[in-house]
């Protein structure tokens, strides 16, 4: 048998926790989470609603602020970063898709893409920026507003929004969540394409095993841990995945 090559982590968490509230009120988001996501891999992040896939996300890409340990994004431990450094990790390195698109309404397509680029008084890379549009299949949607897109069409935006820096990592908190099957398909491809081609990478939550098929690698979460993970994941396996975890829930 021949020996995986080594693999280069692109971020990782050690021991990461994440309390919401006080007392009473007091919500355990995340109890504990190791895990290291892998440089130029497309991975899945699933479990059940309120299991804290979306809390974990934010805390890698610098969008919350964990209760303790330790969040690494390449070689940069984010806590020992000031708001200004913070702030540049963000824009340069980090890409992040949310549901909702969250594009700016008045903006056209391309100045939404360029956006945080622009902020920060920046340009594309030329080569960078044709290959993500054509990739992302959006060449004649460029001077169209987001209300005269489709769903689709406007992820495929934010995607793009997303990728133009050449983050070193993207995470995607249900990028097709709000999508019919065939529009989510085109996002799901161009995301699977980017890291194949591009060397991208990319971690995505999604509930939807067909979507987390797309990917190299799926990590299931329950109750804030980190509690299973599959590899080459097709829909079957990764249904039979949830299946086996839902048994042992219901077991415990
Ligand atoms: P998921 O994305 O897996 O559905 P979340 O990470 O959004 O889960 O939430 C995990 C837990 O933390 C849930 O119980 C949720 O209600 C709670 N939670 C998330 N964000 C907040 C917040 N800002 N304030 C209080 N509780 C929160
Ligand atoms: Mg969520």
């Amino acid at each position: 048998m021949t020996e995986a090559p080594p693999r280069t982590v692109a971020a990782r968490t050690t021991d990461l926790t994440k309390v919401y509230g006080k007392d009473d009120a007091e919500v355990r988001a995340l109890a504990g989470v190791s895990v290291e996501m892998y440089a130029g891999e497309f991975t899945a992040v699933m479990g059940p609603s309120g299991s804290g896939k979306s809390t974990l996300m934010h805390c890698m890409a610098a969008l919350d602020t964990p209760t303790s340990g330790v969040v690494e994004v390449g070689d940069v431990e984010l806590s020992s970063l000031r708001d200004k450094a913070l702030t540049e990790l963000r824009r340069d390195r980090i890409g992040f898709v949310f549901q909702a698109y969250n594009l700016v309404p008045t903006l056209t397509a391309e100045e939404n893409i360029l956006l945080p680029l622009s902020i920060a008084g920046q340009k594309p890379e030329s080569a960078w920026y044709d290959m993500v549009i054509d990739t992302v299949g959006l060449r004649d949607r460029l001077r169209h507003r987001p209300h005269e897109m489709s769903g689709g069409q406007q992820q495929r935006v934010a995607c793009a929004r997303a990728l133009v820096s050449r983050p070193s990592i993207v995470f995607a908190d249900e990028p097709t969540g709000n999508l019919d099957s065939t529009s989510g398909a085109e996002v799901l491809g161009f995301l699977r394409r980017s890291a194949s081609e591009f060397g991208q990478t990319i971690v995505m939550v999604t509930h939807d095993p067909i979507a987390a098929s797309y990917t190299d690698r799926v990590i299931f979460l329950a109750d804030g841990l980190v509690v299973d993970e599959t590899r080459s994941p097709t829909a079957e396996s990764v249904l039979e995945h949830m299946t086996a975890l839902q048994t042992r829930v219901l077991e415990s």
